[in-house]
């Protein structure tokens, strides 16, 4: 039997983007979110939980369920497989939302990544600081995104500061890495195994948030492309994971460090809605519903994603230039938040340049 029926937990841009993407594929979304009007109020149902009954119906309503945030209760998640399963799977989701987890399977397979140690009290703190050197960055080992629960030990000095703005948490130090720039890559696997991956995209933050992506990421040797790729594909192989997956990872002088993963779609992954042959949407409801996966490809030779955070800003600008693409994700003007995209296409780097100068204003002028 073809799966037709997703269920998706929350009901933001990402369900959104798998809803715009599915849909086409003759596959029905139903989403499982307390909040009112969201990004996928006009796209599917919606099962709000604190109604009668709700998780049962919402199990009953669908074929295969997934999630849009690596922070989904894995217990619920696990709740649910037993009806109806849930991909990707919980060994993903709780492999994802613990970094000392997490860094400790990049650590045996072989994919590089910080030093670290864990940190429960000031004294494992200071001992974690003789070990590791400054300077550190410690990092509560969940709930963290966008550097969100985070303070950077650059001496000894900061110790204090670091442990009263963090303590009471279980907190992860890692070794401060020098790099050049952040990277990202994004792959999907299927239920027969079957992996794709997408083009490396360099990814330029600010404040802790995504604020550009370039694809391909330029300059990038052969070596840290097939670097990523392994990584990506040991990651996947290892957790039996079926969807989109991303890592990102910094690019060192001695090659690729991998800094977290995300068992989901992922911000830097938007460019493919053009800019691929196939979306990172369309190949996870394709994954999770035992579709084969489709061409990763660039359907130019290079593209680019500008976020519109805070504001909504001057849309006309976009919508009459050919090569851009406006996505926005019917959410309201506030200060921080994502509330659309720029999708960019262009046939060399000096055109994407010009393009990514055009749109400025977005990246400057948000909120
Ligand atoms: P994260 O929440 O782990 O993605 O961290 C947010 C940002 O902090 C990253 O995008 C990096 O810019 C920076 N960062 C995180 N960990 C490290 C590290 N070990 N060394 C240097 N910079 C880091």
């Amino acid at each position: 039997m073809a799966v037709k029926r997703v269920g998706v937990l929350g009901s933001g841009q990402l369900g959104r983007m798998m809803a715009l993407a599915g849909t086409p594929l003759d596959v029905d979304f139903v989403f499982y979110d307390e909040a009112d009007n969201t990004p996928c109020s006009r796209l599917g149902d919606l099962i709000k939980p604190s109604s009668e009954n709700a998780l049962q119906r919402f199990i009953d309503s669908v074929d295969v369920v997934t999630y849009e945030s690596e922070n989904t209760d894995a217990e619920l998640v696990e709740q649910i497989d037993a009806q109806v399963p849930v991909f990707p799977g919980s060994k993903s989701l709780r492999n994802s939302q613990h970094r000392l987890t997490e860094k400790t399977l990049f650590r045996t397979l072989g994919i590089a990544t910080p030093n670290f140690e864990r940190v429960t009290t000031k004294e494992e703190l200071v001992a974690a600081v003789e070990k590791l050197g400054t300077p550190i960055v410690l990092k509560t080992t969940t709930m963290g995104y966008d550097g969100k629960g985070q303070a950077v030990v650059k001496t000894p000095a900061d110790i204090d500061r670091a442990w009263d703005a963090l303590q009471g948490n279980e907190l992860i130090a890692e070794a401060f890495v020098t790099f050049s720039r952040e990277l990202s890559v994004i792959a999907a696997r299927d239920q027969m195994g079957h992996t794709v991956v997408y083009p490396l995209a360099e990814n330029d933050h600010s404040e802790g948030i995504l604020r550009v992506s370039r694809i391909p990421a330029p300059n990038v040797t052969a070596e840290k492309s097939q670097q990523a790729k392994t990584f990506i594909t040991k990651l996947l192989d290892e957790l039996g994971h079926i969807g989109v997956l991303t890592l990102e990872l910094f690019d060192t002088q001695d090659g690729l460090v991998a800094n977290e993963m995300a068992p989901r779609v992922h911000n830097s992954g938007h460019w493919t809605i053009e800019g691929s042959e196939t979306s990172q949407f369309e190949n996870h409801v394709r994954a999770i519903c035992g579709f084969p996966l489709g061409e990763t490809a660039l359907r130019h030779t290079h593209a680019a994603m500008i976020n519109i955070i805070g504001k909504n800003g001057d849309r006309d600008l976009v919508l009459s230039e050919p090569a851009a693409h406006l996505h926005m994700y019917g959410k309201s003007e506030r200060q921080n938040r994502k509330i659309g995209h720029i999708n960019i296409v262009a046939d060399s780097d000096k055109a994407l340049e010009g393009l990514i100068h055009k749109f400025d204003s977005f990246v400057k002028e948000c909120g």
